[in-house]
């Protein structure tokens, strides 16, 4: 079988369709991965990586004191598998396979892909061929091609990557660790630090403070209205920005009728068609149809697997000699652009155009095939129409503008107009994108006299420094050489997810500027291109087999060490200075109270809660779920009426939680609860909250004579405000003990929600322990708990609830641990059972069982049971074991039927002491019998 492994599903399949040619073609599934195959050939599509590199295990605690941030530097790594189904189908597939073609994408990453595939199949097949394919296009053209001359994978161009890949885990890894545990900060709050992320969150940092540092300047235009063959004409003072207004006023004032045309130029100029697009051109022009860098990316490449573009990462910009432009106008002319297309034929200029950059690699993006919006929908096409309009503008010639300048004279005064034509379209004519706008004006001769309609002097100021677009950084991320042109996007994607910058165009967040700002004081070779140039130099070294990777790798350990020198001898001031000058991003605003700043908190073990700045003095606060249910952060918005921003709570993998504006969120909570107190009014809840009360438990919490006072009611009034307070505080602890009993007895499934189970628990009445102990198993299997469990979780709640009315009634601890554990869980049991019985399976002395039975039964008003002296009991004891037939066991039995001596079993109904004891009902008779036949014997003895 002849094997070929391309990079994704979707180019396997195109890759099997095209080379089947028109052969019955399967598809199978193999645990959920596709194969196609015809005759002797199938394809399969990986995953892009299917192995993720990471370091050896053991280094995954971040507070260990061996595994140091900087141990990460020189840590060994090792290759795991990330898609498991596919690594073992391809193993599976490489078992039976005489020849293995790698078809991955023709770039650095493509061929370390491959170069992985090849690792995972000669691990299982040490002798099958395995050759390289590559191409541009998945078009039968470049695959035919590329089939039939296939070479060896590049293991030079593999190790550059290989080589990438290690240097980023190293760098980012020992960074972010290093900078987190510095700043205190984990889990969702970690600060990342990368190679190539860092120096370009720095570029938009400075951007930044060239912009907060910009000194806006005035300066004073003159422009004057004319109007000519009925046609309004804006001329401007040729004296451009006057910097004095003084002179500017002047000018104005000189500036009077007539107006005089003193010479016309014209001239021509030249306009040259654009080169073909490489990726950042790409990338800028899709920007201008308003896609994002990502966005731009993603359908491009859907494009490219399609079939309809060539591979759309590529810094070439140049066609390569062996493409076939003909062929690819002709493949076009099927598109909806035909008449484009055939313009350009007609009109071809004899070479196409080219940019500034030749490589080998990757011909200029172009297109491939020819489609339509049906086939594509709205964005695809349009940036299906993009590279295809630039493609056709490549080809097309030259435009050719008029240029038109016109100076005319008002009482010595110059001023000047100026227009453009196109007189011959050119490539203007199938590229509309361009921003090149003709200004056509009407006819003018020199000595010509036009009315002044209007002088205007407009006031302006310079302008700072705009701030960088996603393309516009990515352009200057290229001449930078930060990044390749397949990672660039996803940088300043990661961040935005990091929450290091927002926003378009984009700015820095605090954190971001914070994070820069330390590193480029204490560490700015991580903040520099530089760095980050030189091992980019160094890829390429790898790449030309100049150096190995083992050799890079070492250089860019040592670079690391010297940022960690610095960076160790810093840390105290580094951590300091973060955690200082990001305490503010947590700052919601004035506290409602005091006046004070209103801050989240987080301490440690998952509590966080907002706070008062004046704490202790003030002692406001508001709870916040625990932060394993999301970590609280503040948003933009502002609350209307308290302006507080909103908080907001973020988990990875799962949708932010909205709390909201905080006070507004405290106050809808805690409304219920105050309204569970008897006499609460609205007028009393407004009185309350205008006193800045928000909860029952400041309400209990207050003492009579003050809450009097605060709310101008009698003390009286405020005594029972503070008890109910304290019902309904006492009523909420209960509940939440409830919860909290549900929550740790019921086990964690997969697609169970404890607040659906609570929920249908509190429609059926049942929000408090007593009421679920004393719930019976259909009522808790109606809430979706299963059988079993739920006589689990029943018994348990019974155990727990129990506990807590024997202890309130005042069973000491210690005895009480000896009830339940001789099963004796209900106070009623204590009623119930003979104390003798609850004597003998407890081991307590009868009297201490005497004094519990008579406090419980008390409690409930039950009758207290008839009890016995320990010596009556003895002596029953030893009148009872000298019957033949009753041991220790019997004894202990009939102590539940609450007989004690042999009179008493003498005397009893046989049948209600089986009930009780769990004798059978025979053996009760029959010991009935030897105790009379014992006590004749001795009547007739005496
Ligand atoms: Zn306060
Ligand atoms: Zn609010």
């Amino acid at each position: 079988m002849h094997l070929i492994v391309a990079e994704k599903n979707l180019s396997a399949r195109r890759i099997a369709e095209i080379l089947s040619e028109g052969k019955k073609l399967t598809e199978h599934k193999d645990a959920g991965v596709s194969t196609y195959s015809f005759g002797d050939i199938t394809t399969v599509g990986l995953r892009g990586h299917v192995v993720e590199i990471d370091f050896e295990p053991g280094y995954t605690n971040w507070r260990s004191e061996e595994s140091t941030p900087r141990s990460l530097i020189d840590a060994k790594t090792i290759k795991i598998p990330t898609e498991r189904k596919i690594v073992s189908l391809l193993q599976k597939l490489s078992r039976k396979a005489d020849r293995v073609t790698i078809a991955t994408d023709f770039d650095t990453e493509g061929e370390l892909i491959g170069k992985e595939a090849f690792e995972l199949i000669r691990a299982v097949n040490p002798k099958v061929v395995i050759d390289r394919a590559r191409f541009s296009a998945i078009t039968p053209q470049e695959l035919k091609a590329a089939f039939s001359h296939t070479t060896e994978l590049d293991f030079a161009l593999a190790a550059a990557g290989e080589a990438r890949q290690s240097i980023d885990l190293m760098w980012g890894a020992s960074l972010t660790r290093f900078i987190s545990l510095a700043a205190r900060r984990g889990g969702q709050n970690i600060l990342s630090v990368g190679r190539v992320q860092t120096p370009t969150l720095t570029m938009i940092v400075d951007r930044e403070k060239e912009i907060e540092a910009f000194v806006p300047e005035k300066y004073w235009q003159l422009f004057l209205e004319t109007e000519k063959g009925g046609e309004r004409v804006d001329a401007r003072h040729t004296h451009g920005r006057f910097l004095d207004k003084g002179v500017a006023e002047q000018s104005r004032d000189r500036t009077k009728a007539p107006l005089m045309v003193t010479d016309v130029r014209s001239g021509e100029k030249q306009d040259r068609a654009p080169s073909p697009f490489d990726t950042t051109t790409y990338i800028v022009a899709s920007a201008r149809l308003g896609f994002s860098a990502a966005n731009a990316m993603r359908i491009a490449e859907d494009l490219y697997m399609n079939g309809f573009i060539s591979y759309p990462r590529t810094d070439n910009t140049v066609y390569p000699p062996s493409l076939d432009i003909e062929g690819i106008l002709r493949t076009i002319r099927n598109s909806p652009f035909k008449k484009d297309v055939d313009w350009v034929i007609a009109n071809r200029r004899a070479v196409p155009t080219r940019g500034k950059k030749s490589t080998t690699d990757h011909p200029p993006i172009h297109p491939t095939g020819a489609a339509t919006q049906e086939m594509l929908g709205n964005d695809a096409f349009r940036i299906y129409e993009l590279v295809l309009r630039r493609f056709l503008a490549t080809l097309a010639p030259d435009a050719r503008w008029k240029t038109l300048k016109i100076l005319l004279d008002a009482g010595g005064e110059e001023y000047t107009v100026t227009g453009g034509q196109l007189i011959e379209p050119g490539w203007h004519a199938v590229y509309p994108f361009s921003e090149a706008q003709e200004t056509i004006l009407p006819p003018f001769t020199t000595g010509e006299q036009l009315p002044v309609k209007k002088v205007k002097l407009d006031e302006k100021e310079t302008q700072p420094p705009a701030r960088y677009t996603q393309s516009k950084l990515i352009q200057r991320m290229e001449e930078l050489g930060l990044g390749t042109k397949s990672t660039r996007h996803e940088v300043i994607a990661k961040l935005v997810s990091r929450k290091y910058v927002e926003g378009s165009p984009l700015r820095p967040t605090l954190v971001g500027r914070v994070v820069t700002e330390s590193l480029e004081q204490h560490a700015d070779m991580i903040t520099k291109p530089d760095m980050t140039q030189t091992i980019e130099a160094h890829m390429q070294q790898i790449k030309e087999a100049k150096r190995t990777r083992e050799d890079v790798i070492v250089e860019s350990r040592q670079m690391l060490h010297r940022a960690f020198d610095q960076l160790e001898a810093n840390e105290t001031a580094i951590g300091e200075d973060i955690r200082g000058r990001t305490a503010e991003e947590m700052n919601l605003g004035k506290c409602p109270v005091c006046g004070g700043v209103l801050a989240i908190k987080h301490l440690r073990g998952n509590t966080q809660f907002i706070g008062c700045s004046r704490y202790p003095e003030c002692t406001f606060n508001i709870g916040l779920p625990m932060a394993q249910w999301g970590f609280a952060v503040r948003t933009d918005e502002v609350c209307d009426k308290h302006h507080l921003n909103f908080v907001r709570l973020i988990r990875k993998g799962a949708r932010p939680w909205d709390i909201g504006c905080p006070l507004c969120h405290h106050l809808a909570s805690n409304k219920e609860s105050l309204n569970e107190m008897p006499s609460m009014t609205g007028a009393l809840a407004e009185k309350i909250l205008s006193q800045h009360i928000y909860t029952v438990a400041e309400l209990a919490r207050s003492t009579p004579g003050s809450l009097a006072k605060r709310l101008d009611i009698p003390e009286e009034k405020a005594q029972n405000l503070i008890s109910e307070g304290g019902s309904v505080l006492e009523k909420l602890r209960r509940r939440s003990e409830c919860r909290k009993f549900m929550r740790d007895h019921l086990i964690p499934r997969k697609g169970r929600s404890y607040a659906k189970i609570l929920s249908a628990l509190k429609n059926a009445g049942i929000t408090e322990l007593s009421g679920l102990a004393h719930a019976d198993i259909a009522l808790l299997k109606s809430a979706g708990i299963g059988e079993e469990e739920a006589a689990q979780v029943l018994s348990q709640a019974k155990t727990v609830y129990y506990g807590q009315v024997l202890k309130e009634i005042g069973i000491p601890a210690v005895s009480l641990k000896k009830y339940v554990s001789a099963g004796i869980t209900s106070p009623e049991e204590f009623c119930n059972h003979p104390p003798e019985y609850l004597s003998q399976v407890t081991g307590m002395s009868p009297a201490t069982v005497k004094r519990h039975v008579e406090l419980v039964c008390t409690y409930l008003k039950m009758p207290v049971p008839k009890t016995f002296s320990k010596q009556q009991i003895d002596r029953g004891k030893k009148e009872l074991l000298a019957i033949k037939g009753i041991d220790k066991v019997t004894i202990e039995k009939l102590s539940r039927a609450g007989i004690i001596n042999a009179t008493q079993l003498l005397e009893a109904d046989a049948v209600t002491v089986a009930a009780e004891s769990g004798i059978m009902a025979h053996v009760i008779q029959d010991l009935q019998k030897a105790i009379r036949k014992k006590r004749e014997n001795a009547i007739i003895q005496i």
